[in-house]
């Protein structure tokens, strides 16, 4: 197996190289660990979010890892992004797929270990930052899936891409939300992560929904959506 790299600043997996820095935050060489190291020293934690949707995260925090979200499907389960450690004990997983290609995870050996295809919007798969991972599915169109809608925006990255299964949306960190405020991501450009948050909201504005999965929370959609609303609104 190739030697792969964690920067446990950021969680990012350097999958077959070792650079001076880390391609995702800079932070220096010797702030990685070794794949193996990494799944020896954290395991990844699952917690119910609801009857169908759990939170993935890694224990104790790796860096600034994003959240990784199980969805529980009548033909199996999906997993919308990726842990950083890799896991072996979790249940199988059919299929990750990616709202943009900032958290890439562990998603190699997840896709190894358990034979998971993984997908990601075309318009994020040729990114310098997936350097060493293999996408079995590039997608360039909304579709439903096993119950999965996915709804591409643009935005925060070229290819960004939202989710909602049944009453739940998983949003990612297209919007920072936090006692009680909410900005757009500010590390994209600001005029097109606006319109999507218009196309965001024209999607979800007629919709039921119950849970906000994102990038560091989950939300009670009817605490999000004012302040997403406020948002759009200013
Ligand atoms: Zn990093
Ligand atoms: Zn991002």
């Amino acid at each position: 197996m190739a030697n792969q790299y964690v920067c446990t600043v950021c969680g990012y997996n350097m999958v077959g190289y070792h650079p001076d820095r880390c391609p995702f935050c800079g932070a220096p060489q010797e702030r990685f660990i070794t794949a193996e190291e990494c799944s020896a020293r954290f395991t990844v934690m699952s917690t119910r979010v609801n009857d169908y949707v759990t939170r993935l995260n890694s224990v104790p925090a790796l860096g600034f890892e994003h959240a990784a979200y199980r969805i529980k499907t009548t033909d199996g389960e999906i997993w919308v992004d990726c842990p950083s450690c890799y896991d072996r004990r979790l249940e199988a997983v059919k299929y990750i797929t990616f709202t943009h290609h900032h958290f890439l995870g562990a998603s190699n050996r997840y896709r190894e270990h358990f034979g998971a295809q993984v997908r990601i919007h075309q318009d994020d798969s040729s990114h310098r930052i997936c350097k060493g991972f293999t996408f079995d599915r590039t997608f360039d169109k909304d579709a439903v899936e096993d119950g999965v809608e996915s709804y591409h925006v643009d935005g925060h990255t070229p290819g960004f891409t939202f989710y909602v299964f049944k009453e739940t949306l998983f949003i990612c960190d297209y919007v920072f939300y936090n006692l009680g405020s909410m900005r757009f991501n500010p590390f994209g450009p600001a005029a097109a992560t606006r319109d999507g948050g218009k196309r965001i909201n024209e999607i979800i504005g007629s919709r039921k929904i119950e849970d906000v999965c994102g990038v560091h929370y989950v939300a009670k959609y009817k605490d999000w959506k004012p302040l997403f609303d406020k948002l759009l609104a200013t």
